[in-house]
């Protein structure tokens, strides 16, 4: 997920107001550990993932000479705190930390990274690469002073007494934790990769081998996935997030055919990039479907003339809220803005042929 895009569309408008923020005890970037299987566990941050602080979920893959992080948390304190945890499951350095994607809810962290084991290799696409020392990654100057927004956002909504119950226990929980959650955001920089490649990079191992690969463009133009076939463990990235699944400036053509070739492997575990693991290729299906129903909405509604705005009037798309969204208030608005609303924007400019521009698009 790209967090500057879940802003705007939880309805950021309310800048400047002053918040109520408690004086909030609880780290938001805390992970927790699980042991996926034998030299494979999931560090991830105990909160639905349809609640800020949108951590990314981490992957660590241990070989014989050290470990493979997939993914380096979304801000400075959750960096921290994955060296923390990633010390107490084994002394071995990580030789190598792989990024999913550009978005900062996966990398931001890497400073922590860097600072403990210097010798890290950071890998990601080319893509990614030039999303993260390029424009796209420029939204994170402004990120602590955004989510600061949020958070008035969130005081001032808590002040109407007709709030929907779903959406005041969100809004309350973004409150809770609003300022040590801004205080992470604070000095943010990027740490792009050193090791870069167009379509794939092998790590080989006696124990646990990775396979890193692009298999084309999905939730953004650079996501790649890590496959660790000893394990049967498949890293997507952001091509996968449930409950609610995240469009961003995506490429809903390309992502069908990129969900097709996951479906391929051989997986046991399906780590998303965030939410929880998937152990069968059902929610895979869900999401093709869900893309396809809008392409197949959006398609002939633009090859008729029809501009966005109009598209956006004629769309159906209360059954897919209802499907992933169920009567939550707070997932339903979730589902329509970091999904669907992205996904008619984005279906719509590849039928009309109009580039897709990552830091533009979605959202
Ligand atoms: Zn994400």
């Amino acid at each position: 997920m790209a967090p500057i895009s879940r802003l705007l569309l939880i309805g950021l408008g309310c800048l400047g107001l002053t918040a109520a923020a408690t004086a909030a005890t609880v780290d938001p970037y805390q992970r927790q550990t699980l042991k996926i299987t034998d030299h494979a566990w999931l560090l991830y941050n105990n909160v639905r993932s349809t609640q800020p602080p949108f951590e990314g979920n981490v992957v660590v893959f241990e070989q014989r000479a050290g470990l493979v992080v997939v993914d380096a948390g979304g801000s400075i304190p959750s960096g921290k705190n994955l060296v923390a945890a990633i010390r107490g499951l084994s002394d071995k350095p990580v030789r190598f930390l792989i990024y999913t994607h550009y978005h900062g809810d996966h990398n931001l962290g890497a400073g922590a990274f860097v600072q403990a084991w210097p010798g890290v290799t950071i890998i990601s696409s080319a893509a990614t690469y030039a999303n993260m020392t390029g424009a796209p990654m420029a939204y994170i100057n402004t990120y602590a002073h955004d989510y600061q927004g949020m958070v008035d956002y969130g005081a001032s909504a808590l002040k109407d007494p007709n709030l929907a119950p779903d959406k005041r226990r969100e809004w309350q929980h973004v409150v809770d934790i609003g300022a040590p959650m801004v205080a992470g955001y604070v000095g943010l920089k990027a740490w792009p990769a050193n090791l870069v490649f167009h379509e794939s990079i092998e790590l080989p191992d006696d124990m646990a081998p990775l396979h890193v690969n692009f298999l084309g463009k999905a939730n953004t133009d650079g996501d790649i996935v890590i496959w660790a076939p000893m394990q049967r463990v498949l890293a997507t990235g952001d091509i996968v997030v449930n409950p609610i699944p995240y469009a961003s400036a995506s490429y809903p053509s390309s992502w069908l055919q990129v969900l097709d070739k996951l479906k391929e492997y051989e997986f046991a575990w399906l780590v998303p990039g965030h939410g929880t693991i998937q152990t069968d290729r059902r929610y895979l299906e869900r999401v093709q479907a869900a893309i396809a129903d809008i392409r197949n909405q959006v398609a002939p509604l633009a090859a008729r003339g029809m501009s966005l705005d109009e598209v956006r009037k004629a769309v159906q798309l209360t059954k897919l809220q209802d499907e992933f969204a169920g009567n939550d208030a707070w997932d339903r608005a979730q589902m329509r803005g970091f999904f669907l609303d992205a996904l008619v924007s984005n279906a719509y400019k590849e039928a009309k042929g109009e580039p897709i521009v990552q830091g533009h698009d979605g959202g």
